[in-house]
């Protein structure tokens, strides 16, 4: 009898490690949450564009028209990934893009000289942190 119950348990306990690897395997590993998570990095890798781009033409490597015609492309870029990661909400809109880049450009540009950084060190032109 005792067996029987450990036979039991132990497959009642399989079902719940297996259950859900077999309900993965049909939907794909978490589908919805690396959907969001390429089109949140599509969304960071069109800001971080816009940034760079910002820094050449500030640097005169990129002409005003170089400039907006890439600004525009990356905007439209941006824009698509937020409209896809906002899909169950209102759209995104301009000023939302506008909120983006000010949050990333916290981000990345120093608060002490302005030069642009890397996220999380220090500021390679003056040191702040
Ligand atoms: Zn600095």
């Amino acid at each position: 009898m005792a067996v029987v119950a450990v036979v039991l348990l132990a497959g009642v306990l399989l079902y719940y490690v297996i259950q859900p690897l077999l309900a993965q395997a049909v939907d794909g590993p978490d589908t919805r949450s690396s959907l969001r998570e390429e089109l949140a990095a599509r969304k960071r890798a069109a800001l971080v564009g816009i940034l760079d781009i910002e820094s050449e033409r500030d640097a005169g490597k990129l002409s005003d028209e170089d400039f907006a015609a890439l600004r525009r492309e990356y905007e439209t870029e941006a824009i698509a990934a937020l409209r896809g990661l906002e899909a169950e909400l209102p759209s995104a809109d301009d000023d939302e893009l506008e909120a983006e880049i000010a949050a990333l450009r916290a981000e990345l540009v120093c608060s002490e000289c302005g030069a642009t950084k890397r996220p999380g060190s220090r500021c390679t032109r003056c040191g702040a942190a």
